[in-house]
């Protein structure tokens, strides 16, 4: 093979690829180790506050400070005998990763030396200094407080010398900084609202919780090419770059065998996973070259966000240990397929998966219907907003593309669940009643087919199919925080199931059997969300022109899509589940319309400087050798035969003028745009003319860049190709 134009930290690992020993023990026996789960939680804690915990954890009792100083003290006893030095309130504010601030255990302990000290009050509150968090001006910074509150339903744990306590991040008037308040709010919403419906099929149902089981997916690229890169190293994606020869399409990469290297990476990613309490179960290559993906055993939805945000971080640190950058930008590779982050979402009870057919009885198979058609009554109704859920500024690259789900949401059922509830819409009320003898009215329900369950009848150009047992929202972005679309989604079940109940008692109190009331409501709700239904080609223009016609969102605009969070019918809906208010909404658009222009204006900078500072240079220095042979050649051959030798060269020497010129043109184009829209003050508006104004400018001078990468010296090439960036050595 070729010697490669750069240095690739990997050929060291190629030639012996870090030996990850396993532990001694079995992964059954490490799971956990580094988290303060039920089990620490028993040896560590006195038997009543054990108990106490138990149940703050599993009915959000309250914990008073009595309580707080014991679980405190125990945890520190823990933390220490494991090495433990420094303890961190562990959050996710409005910027995508996750924030901490260590402090160690140290105090004075009176007398001239130290001890480790570690109260109730530390694990429970603190005020870290957030002024710099984005906040969208619910607190202007002189009044900088903001302050963390301990989560105890997400476990603590260590990570190398320090305890992390997951906790919310709130202002200091209440109002939500981060992902994690509102998401507990929006499942505390959708609990108490499916637990009541599910009373009218089993009056002994008390909680009912929301699951959540992610899919990652990633790219891994060298260190070392990856430093040559400043588009990579500076906004996660390549701003250039012509496709290689060969890229996906053999698809022989996706479940292909795990390259040594990789396999090597994986293995103690694993390792530290399950020692987190990660319960990581898949890997696999996937489609792209260099893409790879990992997903865990669904959990509570609450745990599965911390544990997404613990594995992105892991994943970082662990990839440079083996000469790696991991990227997690949804559109690393311009014409090769971006990652996700499929979102697969389901509610169960402590007896099982509302969502899992089939039933044995027809009351299963009604309560099974219920949350399909309320889930698909949420969905519909929010559909725009579920989008915006789920949109930035680097997903926007990927949604719309033909490989991920297009950029409307509507709903893949599959045949038989389709048909279960067109039976349950249009049969007549004599089909689905019979009187039954002796049991009196019996439903008539068809069976669901134990195949159902492993149906594989996927249709993946759906943004949020049913997948058996469980709906798989699957726009969600690789790099984002899956909270994001869990608060919308849960929430919006929540109000669709709460309306439900409202409509089914109405029927009951005049004079209807339950069954027949929550028939009815069923019938207009499958009547009502059928647009949102849709098992069809999602990529196909016709698809577009269907949703239109059906009111579906289509819209494109990644800063006018964030709009829909303060459409009245989102404010209304967070706003009555006390999941976030209209100060709470309008603060964090702001954040998202000031981070997108951010992104956008970096990624600006970027493309300027290197077409400026790489390419227009080593272009026109090649362009200059050329010059110089055609003058060689005019010196030493005849003026007709040297023209005639040197037509090639003269040909390149002119693209290469005409192609630097029209990028030079373009970037001082670029600059402007970026000028009249950093003058509008208006996040909102400053975001559109980012969008409309600033981004369409990038592909164009792109293409010149590629352009030129095609003629110009390979040896001079000044940045790391894409055959080079995406196939690991
Ligand atoms: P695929 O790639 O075929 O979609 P994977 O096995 O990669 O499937 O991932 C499926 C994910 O869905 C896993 O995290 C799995 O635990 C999760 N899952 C399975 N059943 C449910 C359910 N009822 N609710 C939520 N998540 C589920
Ligand atoms: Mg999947």
């Amino acid at each position: 093979m070729q010697p490669l134009r750069f240095q690739v930290v990997g050929e060291a690992f190629k030639k012996k690829p870090l030996d990850v020993k396993a532990p001694a023990e079995r992964p059954s026996e490490y799971f956990g180790k580094k988290v303060f789960n039920r089990e620490k939680m028993y040896k560590y804690l006195p038997k009543d506050v054990y108990q106490v915990m138990v149940d703050v954890i599993d009915n959000g009792a309250r914990l008073d400070r009595k309580v707080a100083d014991a679980v405190a003290e125990g945890m520190k006893r823990w933390a220490v005998e494991n090495g433990v030095t420094h303890y961190t309130h562990w959050f996710q504010p409005l910027t995508e990763g996750t924030a901490e601030k260590h402090d160690s255990f140290i105090e004075h302990d009176g007398k001239g030396g130290m001890v480790e000290e570690f109260s109730g009050k530390l694990l429970v509150q603190q005020e870290p200094d957030a002024s710099s968090f984005p906040s969208g001006g619910i607190r202007s910074t002189f009044e900088a407080r903001g302050y963390s509150a301990w989560d105890p339903t997400s476990p603590v744990f260590i990570i190398d010398d320090t305890l992390c306590i997951p906790t919310v991040f709130i202002s200091y008037s209440g109002e939500a900084l981060d992902y994690k308040a509102p998401l507990l709010r929006a499942l505390h919403a959708v609990n108490v609202a499916a637990t009541e419906v599910c009373k009218y099929f089993d009056p002994n149902v008390k909680k009912v919780q929301s699951n959540l089981g992610w899919e990652q997916e990633y790219f891994l690229v060298d260190e070392g090419l990856y430093a040559a890169r400043p588009d990579l190293l500076l906004t996660g994606r390549t701003l250039m770059g012509h496709d290689s020869a060969k890229n996906q399409q053999m698809d022989d990469h996706y479940f292909g065998s795990i390259p040594e290297r990789v396999a090597a990476f994986m293995r103690e990613l694993e390792i530290v996973a399950l020692e987190l309490g990660i319960p990581c179960k898949t890997r696999h290559n996937e489609v792209a070259p260099n893409q790879f993906e990992l997903a865990p055993i669904f959990e509570e939805t609450n745990l599965a966000v911390d544990h997404n945000m613990l594995i992105m971080s892991v994943m970082k640190r662990v990839a440079r240990k083996h000469g790696f950058r991991v990227l997690l930008h949804e559109k690393p590779f311009d014409g090769i397929n971006g990652s996700g982050k499929h979102n697969n979402w389901s509610l169960s009870t402590d007896t099982g998966v509302l969502l899992h057919a089939p039933g044995k009885t027809p009351e299963q198979n009604l309560r099974f219907a219920t949350f399909i058609v309320e889930t698909l009554m949420g969905v519909y109704r929010h559909n725009g907003l579920l989008k915006a859920s789920i949109m930035s500024a680097t997903n926007a690259h990927r949604l719309g593309a033909n490989e991920a789900p297009p950029a409307i949401i509507s709903s893949f059922l599959g045949k038989q669940l389709s048909e279960l509830l067109d039976h349950i819409e249009k049969a007549d009320k004599d089909d689905i009643f019979s009187i039954g003898g002796k049991q009196g009215l019996k439903m008539d329900i068809p069976e669901i087919p134990e195949l159902f369950i492993d149906n594989t009848d996927r249709n993946r150009t759906s943004p949020f199919a049913f997948t058996g047992n469980r709906f798989e929202f699957r726009a969600v972005g690789s790099e984002a925080n899956c909270a994001s679309a869990m608060i919308t989604l849960n929430s919006a079940v929540a109000e669709a199931l709460a309306e439900f109940k409202v409509r089914v008692d109405a029927l009951i109190a005049k004079g209807k059997s339950t069954t027949e009331a929550i028939v009815e409501v069923l019938r207009a709700d499958i009547k009502a969300c059928k647009p949102i239904r849709f098992d069809g080609n999602g990529y196909s223009d016709e698809w577009v022109a269907e949703a239109t016609k059906r009111g579906l969102d289509v819209e494109k605009s990644c800063p006018k899509i964030f709009e829909r969070y303060l459409d009245k019918e989102s404010i209304k809906m967070f706003e009555s589940l006390g999941v976030m208010t209209k100060k709470e909404l309008e603060a964090r658009n702001e954040v998202k319309w000031e981070t997108y222009t951010k992104k956008l204006q970096i990624e600006a900078r970027v493309l300027g400087d290197i077409s400026m500072n790489h390419i227009i240079p080593v272009a026109t220095s090649y362009q200059s050798d050329l010059l110089q042979n055609v003058q060689n050649m005019a010196n030493i051959f005849p003026a007709q035969k040297a023209t005639e030798l040197s037509a090639r060269n003269l040909k390149l020497i002119e693209e290469i003028a005409e192609r630097t010129s029209t990028i030079e043109r373009m970037v001082e184009e670029l600059v402007d745009a970026r000028k009249v829209a950093n003058k509008i003050a208006d996040e909102h508006a400053k975001a559109i003319a980012y969008h409309d104004t600033v981004e369409p400018k990038f592909d164009a001078i792109r293409y010149q860049i590629d352009k030129l990468e095609l003629i110009v010296d390979d040896s001079l090439w000044p940045l790391p190709k894409y055959r080079e960036l995406l196939f690991i050595r």
